[in-house]
């Protein structure tokens, strides 16, 4: 029904369909367990042309287009998989090619999407979020090197990463304009992670604390230009805003064709739980919802291929797809009853996995504060 693939889209989603049922569906409970995925995995990511889709094939990319990553998202979320890849492809690897030296490209580029290294980017520290201009991870120029002294939380791939793009003030009087942009790659003395943190949901995906103490890097390592890094981090917001709504409306569609199959076959008081009103009420109600939702990303994806979405864009779709899928994840799961709330099922760990989308990558509050701007 959806018109904005082409026929070799859809041959790409046949093939990364199958990678994701041979390579993430056996293995996830494991992952799960041990709060990340193994780095092999990634390597094997990477050999398939799930990485990176987007990267130009002159620094070792697949050179797809972003209709390719709304593929391995949406195949990711059939499989009712979690994992860091849109932090690593959809953000590291998109600042990199659009704001990194040719130098820093053709160093980490071919690498990561390769998936021989995993990518971070570390803005959240524990005294700041949504406000990232009050960020205090710090960097001072000494001869031809940067020294960086901080902290960051929360950061998705943070335990595997091979690369971390640090929000940092060159210029701690300038406020948003001090923020600049440094790599750091794993190994580089000074540079310590935490054990993966212990989240509510997102069980499979690593999420760190990141320390930084006198770490030395060349100065060729700043992404860009010296206190551009927040007008960077403005500019690729709305790409990360895109891809969470578009995932928040593959998971809706996911959940709500399982708990049609699941209302059809169980039993309730001799009939089928689909057979009361109320059920039927429900799933008629979130199918009209979801399908205004596509209907809007599905636009939004497309304009976002042609030239960029507007931050008011990708905000809108952020706040109504996480909110939507918040509301009816919990319906579906009502439906489902007591089994609805054990692990056996996909709807129970949907529905934990999604209330993070809410907070992460700009809370609700602060997209109605975007969208408030045009009012
Ligand atoms: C699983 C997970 C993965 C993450 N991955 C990354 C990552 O890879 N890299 C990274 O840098 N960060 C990451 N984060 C951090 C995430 O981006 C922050 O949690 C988010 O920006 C909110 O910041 P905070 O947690 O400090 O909340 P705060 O900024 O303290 O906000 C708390 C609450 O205050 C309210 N609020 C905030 N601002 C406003 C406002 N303007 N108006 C009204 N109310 C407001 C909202 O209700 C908000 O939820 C991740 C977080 C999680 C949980």
């Amino acid at each position: 029904m959806r018109s904005i693939f082409s026929e070799e889209h859809e041959q790409f989603r046949e093939q990364v369909r199958r990678f994701c049922e041979r390579e993430i569906k056996p293995h996830y409970r494991e992952w799960e367990k041990a709060g990340h995925s193994p780095r092999a995995f990634w390597r094997k990511a990477g050999e398939n042309g799930l990485l990176c889709t987007t990267i130009p094939t002159e620094y070792g990319g697949p050179g797809g287009d972003f209709l390719h990553s709304v593929v391995v998202t949406e195949e990711m979320v059939r499989v009712g998989a979690n994992l860091g890849m849109p932090v690593h492809s959809e953000m590291v690897s998109p600042y990199l090619l659009h704001y990194g030296s040719e130098e820093l490209k053709q160093r980490l580029l071919p690498r990561l999407c390769r998936g021989e290294i995993i990518g971070s980017i570390g803005m959240t520290e524990p005294g700041t979020g949504s406000d990232l201009k009050n960020i205090r991870t710090n960097a001072v120029r000494d001869g031809d090197h940067w020294v960086l002294n901080g902290q960051k939380v929360w950061i998705t791939n943070g335990f595997n990463c091979g690369v971390v793009l640090v929000a940092c003030k060159t210029d701690p009087s300038a406020g948003a304009k001090g923020v600049s942009l440094i790599a750091v790659e794993e190994g580089t003395p000074g540079f310590t992670r935490s054990q993966p943190m212990d989240k509510i949901g997102l069980k499979a995906q690593d999420t760190a604390e990141l320390f930084f103490d006198n770490v030395r890097v060349p100065l060729s390592n700043l992404v860009g230009e010296e206190s551009r890094g927040f007008v960077y981090l403005m500019q690729q917001l709305p790409q990360e805003r895109l891809v969470i709504a578009l995932r928040s409306c593959a998971t809706l569609e996911t959940q709500l064709e399982k708990t049609i199959a699941y209302t059809t076959e169980r039993k309730v008081f001799g009939n089928p739980i689909i057979g009361f009103q109320n059920s039927k009420f429900k799933l008629a109600e979130a199918k009209a919802y979801i399908a205004m939702l596509r209907a809007f990303v599905d636009q939004c994806a497309l304009e976002h291929m042609n030239g960029g979405i507007s931050s008011e864009k990708a905000a809108m779709a952020k706040l109504v797809g996480t909110e939507l899928m918040g509301r009816f994840l919990d319906e579906f799961l009502q439906l489902h009853g007591g089994y609805g709330y054990s692990s056996e099922y996909e709807i129970g760990r949907a529905w934990v996995d999604a209330r993070v989308s809410r907070i992460a990558g700009g809370a609700s509050e602060v997209l109605k504060d975007i969208i408030s701007r045009n009012l």
